[in-house]
């Protein structure tokens, strides 16, 4: 049976990967871009060039009714959507003492009211037909907290509170709702760091040795959409290298 995702931020490091895995193993996809990409038709020629007949939707996935919008056209164009990746993300680290009310608002918007806005347009569908997965893409700030990330690890935090309870609500209707928490992965996200920052401080800390790659994220995000996953919801599962193990 053909089933289709729905990857939000699929044009990013993380989202690229998960959308290609995805449709190897034979999902119809799309993806949603931010209204400020401006390289998304030549993100979508890229992968057409690659083979991927990836459908792309520009959403905000901070404002409710473009979430709506998208998964209508997304309903329209391509059918039912069997699986979210809520994957979309953005970081605006400093410390709490600099912080403005807008570089909270923007992270916790972007990263949390996000999996509110886009989860709330699909789930009375899945749970009609009895099938859905929703996969929420959080991180290990989430879990251990990161020095000038408290609106970051905020809204990470919260995917966990999200996931374990609507995974009970709608478990008896086939629908599974879990988190993954990746370590550093080698995307822009992280490249932006700086080398010597990466090297002394970040490195260390991950016993694998080495940053992950997007593709062993998309792996874990495929086996969470399989049919074989259906009795895994409500967790979190750490990908991180060994460097947080909780
Ligand atoms: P990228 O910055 O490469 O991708 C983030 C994506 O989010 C972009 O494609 C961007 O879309 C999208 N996005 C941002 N704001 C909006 C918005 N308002 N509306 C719609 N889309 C938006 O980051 P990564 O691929 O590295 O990260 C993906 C996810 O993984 C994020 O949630 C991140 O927090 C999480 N993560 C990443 C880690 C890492 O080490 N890289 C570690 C742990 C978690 P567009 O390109 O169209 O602007």
């Amino acid at each position: 049976m053909v089933r289709n995702a729905l990857v939000t931020g699929g044009m990013g490091g993380l989202g690229e990967a998960i959308c290609i895995k995805l449709a190897a193993l034979g999902y119809k996809v799309a993806t949603t871009y931010s209204p400020g990409n401006t390289t998304a038709d030549e993100w979508l020629t890229r992968m057409h060039h690659l083979g991927y007949a990836f459908k792309g939707y520009k959403c905000d996935v901070t404002d409710f009714d473009s979430a709506k919008a998208c998964v209508q056209q997304f309903n329209a164009e391509i059918g039912q959507v069997d699986v979210l990746v809520n994957n979309a993300g953005i970081t605006r680290d400093m410390t709490f003492k600099k912080m403005s009310k807008a570089e909270w608002d923007a992270v916790v918007h972007t990263n949390l009211d996000s999996v509110f806005n886009l989860t709330k347009q699909v789930m009375d569908g899945m749970t009609e037909r009895r099938w859905g997965r929703i996969i929420n893409v959080s991180s290990v700030n989430g879990q251990k907290g990161a020095f000038g990330q408290t609106n970051y690890a905020a809204a990470k935090a919260g995917m966990h509170g999200f996931t374990k309870a609507l995974a009970l609500e709608v478990a008896r209707h086939g629908v599974t709702v879990n988190t993954i928490s990746p370590g550093y992965i080698g995307t822009k996200m992280v490249t932006a760091i700086p080398q010597e920052i990466l090297e002394s401080k970040i490195l260390p800390q991950i016993p694998v040795g080495r940053l992950g790659k997007p593709d062993e994220i998309a792996g874990l995000v495929a086996y969470l959409a399989s049919e074989e996953a259906a009795f895994l919801t409500g967790a979190n599962i750490s990908i991180n290298g060994g460097q947080h193990m909780y």
